[in-house]
């Protein structure tokens, strides 16, 4: 057994499809190959679009695939506590701050300008109205109850960890490419949701620490968001694991397939008679891969 451990991070908020078959049978490939873990890990913090049916779902459609977990999986939604630790800590160090701006508001204030940067989700760059507040302005707003979220002050950040950030990536190869990471793109991302103390990155970030994951392999779709993630690992003082995107599944007109019709559920595959060895093959074809 190597220490080689990695992670699939599928969200319960629907059915898994082709493209999360392939990313978690590529993650059990690569497990596999190393003498590795492959860990599972629910990546559930969105109250309202996680469901426990779809939960109950992914683990059925994953054992139908064949894999199995060695150590218990890990649901996020468990681990509010510790993500509201870190949270405390950015906010402790002046490096987060609340942010009462609704997206609504954020949105009106863009409106008549077309050409106002955008992060790499496509969301507009936070001016940062709410990082200029006066101490006294802010208290008076929490202490009114105002909702919030927790804003990263990119600029503080960057200066903290002063040199410029790299990681490894692999995408689906053996060579390893040195990457500038370039949290810079994001501005002011917002890393505690109001509903929840927690966004997708810092939840990520610190499950992969908290799993010990060495390798991370997941889609493309994910990659700009990396170099936000070597920044939070740096200012949480985590280890920062090799990368490893890997090439999307895409329907016939080239479109991710989360956002197409044509992303078949794989337990309606199942349940009209498609075998596991089926998708296995299909996905070795169309993507040129063995199993
Ligand atoms: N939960 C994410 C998704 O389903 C994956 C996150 C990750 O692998 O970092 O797209």
């Amino acid at each position: 057994m190597s220490d080689l451990i990695c992670r699939f991070a599928p969200s319960p908020n629907g059915f898994l499809h082709l493209g999360h078959a392939y990313s978690a049978l590529m993650n059990a490939r690569f497990s596999r190959d190393h003498d590795g873990l492959l860990l599972l890990r629910i990546e559930n913090i969105d109250r309202e679009r996680s469901k426990p049916r779809f939960e109950q779902a992914l683990r059925e459609d994953l054992a139908w695939l064949g894999l199995d977990w060695p150590r218990p999986e890990r649901r996020q939604s468990d681990f509010f506590g510790a993500y509201r630790t870190i949270l405390d800590g950015l906010v402790g160090r002046g490096l987060a701050y609340p942010c009462f701006c609704t997206r609504g508001a954020i949105a009106a204030g863009i409106a008549d300008k077309p050409d106002w940067p955008r992060d790499p989700d496509g969301s507009p760059l936070y001016s940062g109205s709410c990082r200029e507040l006066s101490p006294r302005r802010r208290a008076e707003r929490l202490a009114a109850g105002e909702k919030f979220t927790l804003r990263l002050d990119m600029a503080r950040a960057l200066a903290e960890v002063a040199a410029p950030l790299s990681y490894r990536e692999f995408f689906e190869g053996e060579t390893a490419q040195a990457m500038t990471a370039r949290p810079d793109l994001w501005g002011d991302v917002v890393i505690g949701r109001r509903d929840v103390p927690a966004s997708y990155h810092l939840a990520c970030v610190h499950d992969d620490f908290a799993q010990g994951i060495t390798d991370v392999l997941r889609g493309l779709d994910l990659e700009p968001a990396t170099g936000l993630h070597v920044l939070l690992q740096k200012l949480f003082g985590y280890p920062t694991p090799d990368y490893r995107h890997h090439r999307l599944v895409l329907d016939a007109e080239g479109k991710k397939l989360a956002k197409s019709k044509s992303s078949i559920p794989l337990r309606e595959l199942r349940a009209s008679g498609v075998t596991a060895r089926r998708v296995k093959d299909e996905l070795s074809e169309r993507m040129d891969v063995r199993w």
